[in-house]
């Protein structure tokens, strides 16, 4: 018998997701973002819901050349760009749009031959200090590529490092229009917490990620204020169940003790399985559809919940970790993180499921 630790993944909520980004952004055109297998979700399961956006965006060459052996013909916009002079060339030849994000990419392009009509998303640096040009140097960039014959479009571009919170982008965008006053090209600038706070900033592409998977971008705004619908929905059971005198401790370390007699469950779920390791007692979960709370250290292939809210709760009772009970940002929130790096982080062996339909 496999264990039943499991996710589900739902068509249909990533369909109503992508249809609030075309409410949101209505005259933009969107990349999904679907690096790291679609934030852990499977991407090509995703496949015939994404077949609805402009494009596929993500930084692994090897994913962008399965999608398009996979039969993907619309747009593939590589995120970091070439790592490589060989990316330079893949690009070219299975049609990939690519970040410029630094001068020796444009040293690489240089090298290709003219006539392969290049597109590409010159990357200005608006504050984040991760990738791009800086102001004072962009448009030395832009004209050196725009003197390419094999670089037939630039789109201009800038990611926020603070879209997320209160007043977060008027700076970077102030920045970024200095920048490019002028300057021909479709503009690129909003991720999820962009499109759904800042329509100033939504020009001509969004880049919308985490909103598309049914999670919060914002740490104090819950996805379902926002309108979304979670995609992933992750399961187990409990395979286990103790009674809990005044004074026994449970898992690891003995760090939960209970201060009165009581019922615990164990879940057959753990950190080998994606499950945080860090989430504390008190962590939501649901048993049977009633939510209650993580108690002790998170194992390997195990946790320990509060049955005392649940009696009802037996062996074999299923469990949501996250899902639409328990949100995953409630958990990333409890645990110190984001619910990116927990939907991310679904370890291989958790047995993955798709639906079409409400039904799970
Ligand atoms: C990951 C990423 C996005 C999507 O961000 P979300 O916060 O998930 O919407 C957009 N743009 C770039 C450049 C990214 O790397």
């Amino acid at each position: 018998m496999p264990r039943t630790a499991r996710i589900t993944i739902s068509r249909p909520a990533l369909r109503h997701n992508l249809q609030h980004v075309r409410t949101l952004a209505p005259a933009a055109r969107a990349w999904a973002v679907v690096k790291a297998d679609a934030y852990g979700h499977g991407l090509e399961a995703l496949l015939p819901v994404l077949d609805a956006a402009d494009g596929l965006a993500l930084v692994e060459f090897d994913r962008a050349q399965w999608l398009r052996e996979y039969g993907w013909r619309k747009p593939i916009l590589m995120l970091e760009g070439a790592f490589e002079p060989a990316d330079v060339e893949l690009a070219a030849r299975i049609g990939l749009s690519l970040t410029v994000h630094e001068p020796r990419q444009i040293d690489w392009l240089s090298a290709v031959p003219p006539h392969n009509g290049l597109d590409i998303h010159l990357k200005l640096n608006s504050g984040m200090n991760r990738l791009g040009f800086a102001a004072a140097e962009y448009r030395a960039a832009w004209q050196r590529l725009r003197a390419l014959q094999s670089v037939t479009d630039i789109t201009l571009m800038t990611h926020f490092a603070n879209a997320d919170l209160a007043d977060g982008v008027s700076q970077a965008l102030a920045v970024f229009d200095q920048v490019m006053q002028g300057l021909g090209g479709e503009r690129s600038l909003a991720n999820s917490a962009a499109i759904i706070d800042w329509p100033a900033a939504h020009r001509d592409w969004v880049r919308p990620g985490i909103m598309l998977y049914g999670a919060s971008p914002f740490g104090s705004r819950s996805a379902a204020s926002l309108g979304l619908e979670p995609v992933m929905r992750f399961e187990s059971r409990l395979i286990g169940r103790q009674r809990l005198a005044a004074g026994d401790a449970v898992g690891y370390g003995s760090t939960f003790v209970a201060d009165r007699p009581m019922s615990i469950g164990i879940v057959a779920c753990g950190y080998a399985d994606g499950y945080p390791r860090h989430a504390p007692t008190g962590t939501p979960i649901a048993v049977c559809g009633v939510r209650t709370r993580t108690i002790g250290r998170v194992s390997m292939d195990m946790l320990a919940i509060d049955l005392e809210p649940v009696p009802q709760a037996v062996v074999g009772s299923p469990v949501e970790l996250w899902g639409e009970q328990v949100p995953v940002d409630e958990v990333a929130a409890s645990a110190g993180t984001v619910g990116y790096e927990l939907t991310c982080a679904i370890a291989p062996r958790v047995l993955r499921h798709v639906t079409d339909d409400g039904t799970r």
